[in-house]
């Protein structure tokens, strides 16, 4: 109604306004805003059809058509046939291992995040994956690789995340589906914590890029002088021997050697930095670690002195599980991250010695390994459900 009135009021200004300018509306130039067929003189006047039809109002720029809001496409998991990770792979490397963090993180966008706690002294990330909702009140850790020539457990771990992930929403454990499970407990994995020392016992010392730290490489003692079963990260100190629970106790190499040497200081090397960041600052709740090494079939366990219960329900899940035999360990230790984890950080752990024989394992353990480990990770989230 209000359009109406006002186009009537608009319309009898024009008609008095247009009788006198017609006389020179010839040479005015027609701009884009007149819409009427007869030379307007003043571009911004309306037009001056007949009333009755309908009536179009001015506009300062020709109507385009209304544009509609792009919508986001939604973005759905399609699950691809072929897995990522390729379990046949010999000498699955971090390049390997970083291409397929890649895949799956842009694939199971909603199911898996990746990030770095840390970049080596031969300047490889220390990636942590976290499987399920990073905002999770519990947390559990999982790393791998600790010591090089283990690296056998990087694509194992890695195979099993990429199960997880495309069973997400179909996989059950106790009718409580997998998203359900990791949405309230999440798990960080770190699928290789040596990066550097990964790349020695695969490729040797050519494998450092950085010029004075292969010269180290290549000046330091080897196990069996091989670097195949090199332990130690890119500076020759053990991993595993570097932290503060029982450092420098022990049977140790006193200078840099290719395993079991601490260094001078506790603490001091980057991956250890990043291991110590992720359970207890990333981790606020962390309920329970899994380390990851070979061999023996055995797993470690130990009192952390506020819970018996927590410790045997994780050494039964294990050893049901597995059926390796357990090993409980007492006192500080040498250095090595369990004894720090079940003396300082007091939280629940085990260190799993996948595989049998020599290291580094045959690739033909990896489909046995694999069984044994395939479903800790959703028994121990179950209890924490
Ligand atoms: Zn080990």
């Amino acid at each position: 109604m209000k359009r109406c009135l006002c186009f009537f009021i608009i319309c009898a200004l024009t008609l008095t306004l247009a009788m006198p300018a017609a006389a020179f509306a010839e040479d005015t130039p027609v701009t884009e805003e007149t819409t009427s067929e007869e030379p307007a003189a003043e571009p911004v006047v309306p037009s001056t059809e007949e009333p009755g039809t309908e009536p179009e109002e001015p506009v300062a720029e020709p109507e385009e058509p209304a544009e509609e809001p792009e919508q986001p496409e939604e973005k759905t998991v399609k699950i691809p046939k072929k897995c990522f990770v390729d379990k046949t792979d010999k000498k699955y490397s971090y390049k390997d291992m970083e291409k397929d963090l890649k895949q799956l993180e842009e694939t199971y966008w909603d199911r898996i995040h990746v990030s770095s706690l840390g970049t080596t002294a031969d300047k490889r990330k220390i990636y942590c994956v976290c499987l399920g909702n990073p905002k999770a009140k519990k947390q559990i850790v999982v790393t791998a690789s600790i010591h090089a020539r283990e690296y056998i457990n990087t694509p194992m771990i890695m195979y099993i995340l990429e199960r997880y992930c495309r069973q997400y929403d179909k996989g059950k454990y106790q009718k409580k589906t997998y998203r359900k499970l990791f949405e309230k407990t999440c798990v960080y994995v770190v699928p290789m914590a040596n990066p550097d020392g990964v790349a020695i016992s695969q490729y040797g010392p050519k494998a450092i890029r950085d010029r004075s730290l292969r010269r180290l490489v290549q000046t330091t003692k080897k196990y069996k002088n091989t670097y195949r079963k090199w332990k130690a990260n890119a500076r020759a100190i053990d991993i595993n021997r570097n932290w503060s629970s029982g450092f420098g106790k022990g049977y140790l190499h006193k200078k840099r050697y290719s395993e079991n040497y601490c260094g001078k200081r506790a603490m001091s090397e980057a991956e250890v930095k990043a291991l110590k960041k992720l359970v207890t600052k990333k981790c606020k709740n962390c309920k329970t670690v899994i380390n990851l090494h070979t061999m023996g079939e055995v797993f470690y366990w130990g009192y952390t002195g506020k819970t018996k219960k927590a410790e045997l329900k994780l050494k039964k899940i294990v050893r049901d599980t597995t059926g390796y035999w357990p090993i409980r360990e007492t006192g500080a230790g040498d250095g090595d991250f369990e004894h720090y984890l079940k003396n300082i950080v007091k939280v629940p752990y085990v260190c799993i010695e996948n595989g049998k024989g020599l290291v580094p394992n045959k690739h033909s353990q990896f489909t046995r390994m694999y069984k044994k480990n395939r479903t800790l990770l959703e028994q121990i989230a179950g209890l924490y459900y």
